[in-house]
């Protein structure tokens, strides 16, 4: 069909962005019969992803892609001090699959297309007009300006607040960017991570192998994260442990905070645009994905019935924050505390952990899971001298709006 023919009909649902948010809502929207288009500003789902691509076994089973696109299995990780302490700590288990970000997306995609969604690529929603009984999203294919019709929209356009604010929807205040780079690993066979204020101020630092001799380097940091890369590259370099100190490094914000309101008449935010992220990793596959999931299944009622008003679609919000709530609160409450760590107080609790055993405790204890990191981080804290922060956590809650 041509542009102007799809132009021509009034969707059900319009889809901004076809990331794994996107495409799972895309997915369970055309399954549950709804007419969906999915428009994705970039000529191809996956293309220059900057992603590492880690997701738990819980994560990928829900998804439900092939088994083609995991390119590791990982049930161990090395953490490192600042001084270059090494804490290493194994499940007999699985806890994590490094999938390609490129063909994960691609088989997202496929699969919300094989239920009948409709993807436009090279297609950039520009603006969203809202009235009446429609919405209408004003979008750039190959850059010619065309009107698309729907009764409502997904915004799944990852960390972008243009979108979320032209529907008074305001934006996360907090974020965080990644940085990442692809390079050749000199025997390096498992996950590293890296902490302290040299390497990544305020959070971490990753190794990553994903094949035979082949891995990412990244970093999270709330800015420089290219520059605080580049001199990680250069000190592991100099050690020897990769090849290519001057490999592309590709950057990316991650929102640190949830947007007070995901829903407005006819429009639902999902995925890293309504701030759907572990606030600790910075991972956002699996809580998007649980998102997007309630959003479809809210939207699938709301479009039965007709009723497409704000007050309808609030049943979203009130459904993820019962899920997902208390988890983000926690999380932002030890990423504040770690940033505030200096790198001797992080000596220390390594000292700790590793002396005493106490990061094997929490790892075979029932609080431990590859994503819930909420109960862990209070368990942690419980034991610590840090205990009485907690009662911070009413202040964060308040300050983070959940
Ligand atoms: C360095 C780095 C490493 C990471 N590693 C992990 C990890 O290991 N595990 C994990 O779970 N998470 C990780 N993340 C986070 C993860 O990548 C995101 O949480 C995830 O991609 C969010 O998915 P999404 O569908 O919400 O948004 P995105 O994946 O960002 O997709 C949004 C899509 O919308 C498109 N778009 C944007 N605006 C428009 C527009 N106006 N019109 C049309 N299309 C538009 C974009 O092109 C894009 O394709 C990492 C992030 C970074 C930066």
């Amino acid at each position: 069909m041509s542009v102007r023919e799809l132009s021509d009909q009034c969707y059900d649902v319009i889809i901004v962005g076809a990331g794994p948010a996107g495409s799972c809502a895309a997915y369970e929207l055309a399954n549950a019969g709804h007419g969906v288009a999915v428009f994705e500003e970039k000529s191809a789902p996956g293309l220059s992803v900057c992603c590492t691509g880690i997701i738990s076994t819980e994560c990928f089973d829900s998804i439900g892609v092939s088994t083609d696109v995991i390119m590791t299995a990982s049930n161990s990780a090395r953490f490192f001090s600042p001084s270059g302490r090494c804490l290493r700590l194994q499940t007999e288990e699985v806890q994590a699959y490094v999938v390609d970000r490129s063909s994960f997306d691609k088989a997202m995609a496929s699969k919300a297309q094989a239920g009948g969604a409709s993807y436009l690529f090279s297609s950039r929603v520009i603006d969203l007009i809202p009235g009446g009984d429609k919405i209408q999203a004003e979008v750039l294919v190959d850059g010619v300006s065309h009107v698309f019709d729907a009764r409502a929209v997904i915004l799944a356009n990852g960390y972008r607040p243009g979108l979320s604010q032209r529907c008074g929807l305001g934006r996360t205040k907090s974020f965080l960017i990644g940085a990442q780079s692809e390079v050749a690993l000199n025997g390096i066979d498992e996950v590293e991570v890296h902490f302290g204020r040299e390497v990544a101020p305020g959070s971490f630092a990753w190794l990553v192998p994903t094949s035979s001799g082949r891995g990412y380097a990244g970093l999270l940091a709330s800015s420089h994260a290219g520059r605080h890369l580049r001199r990680f590259l250069d000190a592991i370099c100099l050690r020897n442990r990769i090849q290519d100190r001057d490999a592309e490094i590709r950057q990316k914000a991650i929102p640190i905070g949830v947007l007070a309101r995901t829903y407005s008449e006819r429009v639902l935010v999902i995925g890293d645009a309504a701030g759907h992220v572990k606030p600790t990793t910075g991972g956002g596959i699996y809580f998007g994905y649980i998102g997007a999931k309630m959003a479809a299944a809210v939207l699938d009622e709301a479009l039965r019935e007709d009723d497409l008003t704000a007050e309808r679609l609030r049943r979203y919000q009130t459904l993820w924050k019962a899920k997902l709530g208390k988890e983000l609160s926690r999380g932002y409450l030890a990423r504040w505390l770690y940033s505030r760590l200096t790198d001797r107080q992080i000596e220390r609790i390594f000292g700790i952990m590793d002396s005493t055993g106490e990061a094997e405790a929490l790892l075979r204890s029932s609080e431990f899971s590859f994503d819930w990191h909420g109960r862990l981080v209070l368990a942690g804290l419980r034991r610590s001298a840090a205990y009485p922060w907690l009662r911070l956590r009413h202040f964060f809650i308040r300050e983070v709006g959940i």
